[in-house]
C-alpha cells in the first residue's frame, strides 16, 4: 500500500506532499508518522492512501512508524481539509493546522505525568512496624495513611509527612511510585448544580422543529433572553442519549467560562473547551479527550468548530451574525460554513442562534433554504427594556461637555441608589482616541501605519490600535513643540475616571481588551461583577454579549453612532446588532431595565428600528437596499489586496494584476456588478503600502473566483504581497 503523507506542516508555505509505502496496518489516513527525508526522519500526515503508486516502486521509502495507535485526523477531517483548501485557497498545510493542536503540528507531545506512592505488593504491615525504630514515627504515619488512604501523589505525601520519610519507606522497600498521565483541565473551579428547567411550549416547540426538520439548518431567532440556551442543552442532551456527539460555538472567548458551567453542570466530564486561550498543554489535553471519545461536546469560540469529535448529532452557532466566526487572520475562513460542512458530513443538525440573525441568514430562512424556530418572546413574557434616546447635539448645546447625557446621569444615579448593577458601553478603549495640539491641531499618529494613536493613561503612552507599536507620552507638540495638548474622545479609561467623579462611592470595573488579557482577567473581572463586587460595569464590544447579570437595570451606549459611519455596507447590520445585544443584558430578573442610548443622529433609521427592537422592519428594508445596490448576500464581495514596504513595488504589482483581471472582467462583464483598482482605505500599515482590486461579482461563481485566483497567483511578485478575500469583515 501507499500514502501520501505531508510533511513539514508548520513553516513551508506550499504543501510538500511525499509518497511513502507501507505494509502496517496501523497506518491509517490522518496518522501521524514517521517517515525518512533525506536523511533525517522527519513526522508527516497520511493524507491519502492508495493501493497503486505513481512513481517505480525501488524509488518509494517506506513509512518508519506510526505516532499514535488512534489516527489524529479522522477520515472526515481529510475532507474538510480539502474542502477548505477549494473554497479559500488555502494550503493543505494552513486547514492542518487549524485542526491540530500546536504541541502535535510542532512534533513535540508534552504529556503531563503525575507521580503516586503506595504500598508494595507484598507489603506487611505488622512486620513493617517491627522492623521500624520508635523514632521513626512519621515512615509509621506515612504507611499508616497509605494503608487506609491507598495510592497517593507524592508531592502531598512529601508536604505532609517529610520527604526524608517518604526516602526512608521507599528504600526499605514499603513503597514503590508510580507515575501516571493526568488530563490538565481548565477552569477546574468551575461547576454549577443542575437547574432544574422545565422547557416552555415554545421552546419544547422550537427543539422539536430543529429536530424533526428534513431540513440540515435552523435558524433559530429569538429575542434576547428568550431563553435559547435552554434549546441548546436539550438538543445536546437529545444527542448524547442517541450515542451522538456535539459542538457549541460562542462569539467570545469571554463567554466560554459560562457555557461550560452550564455544560458540567448537565453533562459532567462529556464537556470540553477548546479556546486558543489555553495553555497549550491544557489545549491539548482537551483535544485528545475529545479525540479519544472521552468528551463527547466541544464548547469553545469559533476553533471549536475543528473539534475532533466523529458522529456528530448537533452543531450550535450561537450569535450566529457575530463578525468574529470570520476569521480575520490567515488562513480565513467561515465558521459557519465549515459547520455546513460538517453538518452534511455527519448528517447532522446545524442551529444558526441569535436575537439579530445576519440579513444572510435571515434571508435564507425566509427563502426556506434554512428551516425557521422562533422564540419571540422573553421567558416569563419579561419585557424587553425600555430604550431612550439621548439626543447628544442638544447636551453640547446645552454645554454638557461630559460623555454621559443627563438622562443617563439621572438613570444612573436611581440605579445605584436601588442597589442596582450597570453597564457602560462604548467601543474605544484607553483614555483618548486621539491626542490633538491645540495650537496647530497636529493629530499624533504612528509612523508605521496611516492612523492616529490612542492615549493609554495607565501605561501613559500612545499606542496604535493597529499594529500594536507603543510611544512614549509626548509632552509637547511633536511638530510645533507647543505644551498645549487636548484630548479627543472617550475611551473606556477615561469614562471610568469621570463616573469616579460624578459617583465617588460606585465601585466600578472595567472590562477590555488591556484589562482581559488573560482568560483568568476575563473571567475574574465577569465573575467579579456577576457575584456583585461592582456596580457599574464599563467595557467594549466584549460585554455586549450574551452575558446573564440578574441585576443590571441600567445600560448606558455612550457612542450608538459609532459604526453607523463606518465605510462598510455592513455598518447599518452591526450597528443594528450591537444596540440589540448591548440592550438585551439588562432587565433580564425581575425588575425591568432601561436602556439609554445617547447618538448625534437621533433620526437616523437604523437607531429608530433598534429601539422599537423592530429586526424584521430592519430587515425588510436592509434587504431591498442589499439588492437594489447589489451587495451581498446577493454578489460576492472580492478584494485582492496588495502590500508592499516600497511604495512603487506595490503601485506596480497592483496594475500588473489589475491588468489581468480586467482582461477577465472585460470577457464576463455579465457577471461583475463592480470592478475598480485604488489605494486601499488604511494606505499604510505596519509599513506597508496598500492598494486593492476591488469586485462585486455573482454570488456563488465558483469558476469565476478559479480564474481571480489564478490570476492572483501568476501576478505574484517578489517584495510584494497578494491576498485574496471573499466578503472579508472589514474592508480597511
Ligand atoms: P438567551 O440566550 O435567549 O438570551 P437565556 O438562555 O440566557 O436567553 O435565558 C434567559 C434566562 O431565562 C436565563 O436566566 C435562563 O436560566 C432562564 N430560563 C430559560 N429557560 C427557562 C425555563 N424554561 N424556565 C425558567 N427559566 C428559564
Ligand atoms: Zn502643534
Ligand atoms: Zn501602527
Amino acid at each position: 500500500m501507499f500514502a501520501d503523507v505531508i510533511v513539514d506542516i508548520t513553516n513551508s508555505e506550499v504543501d510538500r506532499i511525499f509518497e511513502y509505502s507501507f505494509i502496517d496496518d496501523g497506518v491509517r489516513l490522518g496518522s501521524r508518522v514517521n517517515v525518512p527525508f533525506g536523511n533525517k526522519n522527519i513526522q508527516g500526515i497520511v493524507i491519502n492512501i492508495k493501493e497503486k503508486s505513481d512513481f517505480s516502486s525501488d524509488k518509494i521509502k517506506p513509512i518508519f512508524s506510526v505516532l499514535e495507535e488512534v489516527n489524529a485526523l479522522t477520515p472526515e477531517m481529510i475532507s474538510l481539509m480539502n474542502y477548505m483548501c477549494r473554497e479559500y485557497y488555502i494550503t493543505r498545510a494552513q486547514a492542518l493546522r487549524l485542526f491540530l493542536p500546536s504541541e502535535m503540528r510542532k512534533g513535540k507531545i508534552k504529556e503531563q505525568f503525575i507521580k503516586f506512592l503506595s504500598l508494595s505488593e507484598d507489603f506487611l504491615m505488622d512486620k513493617a512496624l517491627e522492623t521500624l525504630r520508635k523514632t521513626a514515627k512519621k515512615q509509621k504515619d506515612l504507611l499508616l495513611f497509605l494503608e487506609e488512604n491507598g495510592k497517593s501523589r507524592l508531592a502531598e505525601l512529601n508536604e505532609n509527612f517529610g520527604q526524608s520519610a517518604v526516602k526512608a519507606v521507599l528504600e526499605k522497600g514499603f513503597c514503590k511510585i508510580s507515575t501516571e498521565k493526568t488530563s490538565r483541565s481548565p477552569y477546574k473551579e468551575l461547576s454549577a448544580l443542575q437547574k432544574n428547567v422545565i422547557l416552555t411550549d415554545r421552546q419544547a416547540n422550537a427543539v422539536k422543529s430543529i429536530e424533526q426538520t428534513e431540513k440540515t439548518i435552523t435558524l433559530l431567532y429569538g429575542v434576547t433572553g428568550s431563553g435559547k440556551t435552554e434549546v441548546y442543552l436539550k438538543l445536546i442532551d437529545d444527542a448524547i442519549k442517541s450515542g451522538k456527539t456535539a459542538i457549541m460555538t460562542v462569539p467570545e472567548i469571554a463567554l466560554t467560562p459560562q457555557m461550560l458551567k452550564q455544560l458540567r453542570a448537565r453533562f459532567g466530564d462529556y464537556a470540553a473547551i477548546l479556546h486558543s486561550g489555553l495553555s497549550a498543554g491544557e489545549r491539548f489535553d482537551e483535544w485528545w479527550r475529545l479525540r479519544n471519545g472521552e468528551a463527547k461536546i466541544a464548547i469553545g469560540a469559533r476553533s471549536a468548530i475543528f473539534a475532533p469529535l466523529e458522529n456528530l448529532g448537533v452543531i450550535i452557532i450561537d450569535e450566529e451574525h457575530d463578525g468574529s466566526y470570520t476569521s480575520e487572520m490567515s488562513p480565513r475562513y467561515s465558521t459557519i460554513s465549515v459547520a455546513k460542512f460538517r453538518a452534511r458530513y455527519n448528517n447532522a443538525k446545524l442551529v444558526l442562534g441569535s436575537a439579530t440573525p445576519s440579513v444572510e441568514s435571515f434571508m435564507f430562512a425566509e427563502k426556506g433554504v434554512y428551516n425557521l424556530a422562533e422564540l419571540p418572546e422573553r421567558i416569563n413574557k419579561k419585557p424587553l427594556p425600555e430604550v431612550e434616546i439621548a439626543d447628544m447635539r442638544a447636551e453640547v448645546r446645552r454645554g454638557n461637555n461630559t460623555p454621559f447625557s443627563s438622562v443617563l446621569k439621572e438613570e444612573l444615579g436611581k440605579c445605584l441608589e436601588k442597589n442596582n448593577q450597570a453597564i457602560i458601553f462604548l467601543n474605544q478603549r484607553g483614555y483618548s482616541k486621539t491626542v490633538i495640539c491645540t495650537e496647530c491641531g497636529h493629530v499624533q499618529k504612528c509612523s508605521a501605519c496611516d492612523v492616529s494613536l490612542t492615549y493609554h493613561m495607565e501605561e501613559n503612552a500612545l499606542l496604535c490600535h493597529y499594529c500594536g507599536a507603543k510611544y512614549k507620552m509626548i509632552e509637547a507638540c511633536t511638530e510645533c513643540g507647543s505644551p498645549f495638548i487636548r484630548y479627543g474622545g472617550y475611551g473606556t479609561e477615561r469614562v471610568v475616571m469621570e463616573l469616579k467623579k460624578l459617583y465617588p462611592s460606585a465601585r466600578i470595573l472595567r472590562m477590555d481588551r488591556d484589562t482581559a488579557q488573560t482568560k483568568e482577567g476575563h473571567f475574574k473581572i465577569l465573575k467579579s461583577f456577576a457575584d456583585r463586587e461592582a456596580d457599574i460595569l464599563v467595557g467594549t464590544q466584549m460585554i455586549a454579549k450574551g452575558h446573564d447579570f440578574p441585576f443590571v437595570t441600567l445600560v448606558g451606549i455612550l457612542d450608538a453612532d459609532m459604526s453607523l459611519h463606518f465605510s462598510d455596507y455592513r455598518s447599518g447590520e452591526r450597528t443594528f446588532q450591537l444596540i440589540t445585544q448591548v440592550a438585551g443584558r439588562c432587565g433580564r430578573a425581575n425588575e425591568a431595565g432601561k436602556v439609554v442610548l445617547q447618538t448625534y443622529s437621533p433620526e437616523n433609521a437604523v437607531l429608530r428600528q433598534a429601539v422599537r427592537y423592530d429586526y424584521e422592519g430592519f430587515y425588510k428594508h436592509e434587504i431591498s437596499v442589499r439588492k437594489a445596490t447589489a451587495f451581498p448576500p446577493f454578489t460576492d464581495i472580492v478584494r485582492i489586496l496588495i502590500k508592499s514596504e516600497n511604495d512603487e513595488i506595490a503601485l506596480s504589482a497592483t496594475k500588473n494584476v489589475y491588468e489581468k483581471l480586467n482582461a477577465l472582467y472585460i470577457n464576463e462583464k455579465d457577471k461583475f456588478r463592480f470592478f475598480g483598482c485604488m489605494k486601499a482605505p488604511l494606505k499604510k500599515l505596519q509599513n506597508q503600502f496598500r492598494y486593492q482590486v476591488l469586485m462585486r461579482i455573482l454570488s456563488g461563481e465558483k469558476q469565476l473566483l478559479d480564474k481571480i485566483f489564478n490570476c492572483l497567483n501568476e501576478s505574484k511578485t517578489k517584495n510584494a504581497y497578494l491576498s485574496l478575500e471573499i466578503n472579508p469583515n472589514n474592508l480597511n
